[in-house]
């Protein structure tokens, strides 16, 4: 009987576990850190052996093929061993690619990856397709193709997952864009992280669809290097040579073989211009799809937008306070900004991952008046930002940043949460910064 081992006890790890026993492997799951009870029980209750707080190496390195989450390094001391012994390691993804026949739709990008995800799987359920959820967002690839399989995927996929994908092809796959993230777990390299985004176009034919943002400079230099195999859908603002989906005269147009979409541009439920780009992707994949128009329309303008991705949060004596705490890079920010019509106080800081500020520059000093700084060490922001705005304070907690920000706010202004940076010198998780905004904004 082979033998897998998964690294890694979290949403992959334990749907890959849940997969490979009724596949009829022998299957050990290994995890360095505490598994959640959630998941103890998910092996439990299918007779799978686990542990945690420690790698077992006599368990693990005699493998015939290794399930490695996302998470896991490959500086990890574990992962240096089993490439010595020269054992296959494989994503989650990979491995349940291999039991399944079903449409795969693969969503990555720097940035929109979770928005573009949730909007295309609501367009394709709402239509009455039989389509799952999976990848970085709902249960794992795995467990659903284990115990509730789908005709159709909707995949968000990260660049480490990516990492370790080799026969999997994607049916349909979206790269949104490409700006730098996570070097350092790419040898601060940032050749080898867009490497691995292309992964996303491995072993496609001319029979598959590879939908791009037309405008960017990475992805552009690629496809000339790569000439990929699939059929090319690319997506910008304005109608170019080539362009699949683009606005004209304030309608969204997109052009498939399976007819010609449009829809009033103001009907977008989504705003700013990278949440335009971000439905043209989705609108294209819809149309490849064989949706109707009208349901691709219905739910281009009923979508709700995902929690923590400039979430309107309330308006308080004439001030909205957005919440926008997903943007832990400059990129993101920089969209946000754009986006925004008031003038603004603006929250910054957090754990940083190496930023570059200038690209922010300009549109900070047109929209903000005020800068917030929450974070630990706000050093760096300081340097840059000091004397570029007229007013600057920092704050060490959530509800000292919130009641600067309604001091500093003025009627018809934004309050907007769009760090630039990770959270986890304050918080626990982006998700845990965003939920205390609104609760301290909540108890104004
Ligand atoms: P991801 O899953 O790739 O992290 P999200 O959809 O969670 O992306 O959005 C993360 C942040 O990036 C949000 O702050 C959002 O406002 C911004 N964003 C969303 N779509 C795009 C895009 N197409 N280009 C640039 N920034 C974007």
């Amino acid at each position: 009987m082979k033998r897998i081992v998964v690294l890694g006890a979290g949403e992959s790890g334990a749907g890959a576990a849940v997969l490979a026993q009724a596949k009829g492997f022998d299957v050990f799951v290994s995890d360095f850190s505490s598994i959640k009870p959630k998941y103890k029980e998910m092996l439990d209750a299918h007779g799978i052996r686990w542990e945690e707080k420690q790698h077992t190496e006599a368990d693990i390195l005699n493998a015939d093929e290794i399930i490695k989450s996302p998470g896991i390094p490959d500086k990890a001391p574990i992962i240096k061993k089993i490439k010595e012994k020269g054992i296959h390691i494989i994503s989650e993804i990979e491995f349940a690619g291999r039991y399944s026949d079903s449409k795969m739709i693969c969503i990555t990008g720097s940035n929109g990856k979770t928005t573009t995800t949730m909007l295309t799987y609501h367009i394709l359920k709402q239509a009455g397709v039989d389509v799952g959820l999976a990848g970085n967002v709902g249960n794992s690839l795995a467990l659903q193709v284990a115990e509730d399989p789908h005709a159709v995927y909707v995949i968000e996929l990260s660049s480490f997952q990516l990492d370790n994908m080799y026969d999997f092809k994607a049916d349909i796959a979206i790269l949104l864009n490409i700006t730098p993230d996570h070097l350092d777990r790419y040898n601060y390299e940032m050749q080898n992280y867009v490497d691995a985004k292309f992964r996303i176009l491995q072993n496609q034919t001319a029979e598959d669809a590879f939908i791009f943002w037309k405008d960017d400079p990475i992805i552009a230099r690629e496809i000339a290097k790569r000439h990929p195999q699939a059929t090319l859908y690319p997506f910008a603002e304005n109608a170019a040579d080539g362009v699949k989906a683009y606005t004209k005269d304030k309608k969204v147009i997109i052009e498939t073989s399976n007819g010609t979409f449009t829809m009033e541009q103001d009907s977008l439920a989504l705003s700013g211009t990278h949440n335009l780009y971000n439905s043209l992707a989705a609108s294209i994949t819809s149309k490849l799809a064989d949706i109707r128009d009208e349901n691709i329309r219905a739910s281009l303008s009923d979508f709700a937008g995902v929690e923590h991705r400039l979430e309107k949060v309330a308006r308080v004596r004439g001030v909205d306070y957005i919440n926008d705490s997903k943007a832990t890079n400059v990129n993101s920010c920089w969209y946000a900004l754009q986006s925004m019509t008031t003038p603004l106080v603006l929250i910054l800081g957090g754990t940083d991952k190496g930023n570059d500020y200038s690209e922010i520059e300009e549109l900070v000093k047109t929209k903000a008046h005020a800068l917030i700084f929450l974070g630990v060490d706000n050093t760096k922001l300081h340097s840059f930002f000091d004397g570029k705005v007229p007013v600057i304070e920092d704050a060490r907690s959530m509800e000292e940043c919130v009641a600067k920000a309604y001091k500093l706010a003025q009627k018809g202004d934004t309050v907007l949460l769009s760090p630039c940076c990770a959270s986890f010198d304050l918080f626990k998780s982006y998700e845990d910064r965003g939920e205390q905004f609104k609760a301290c904004v909540r108890n104004l």
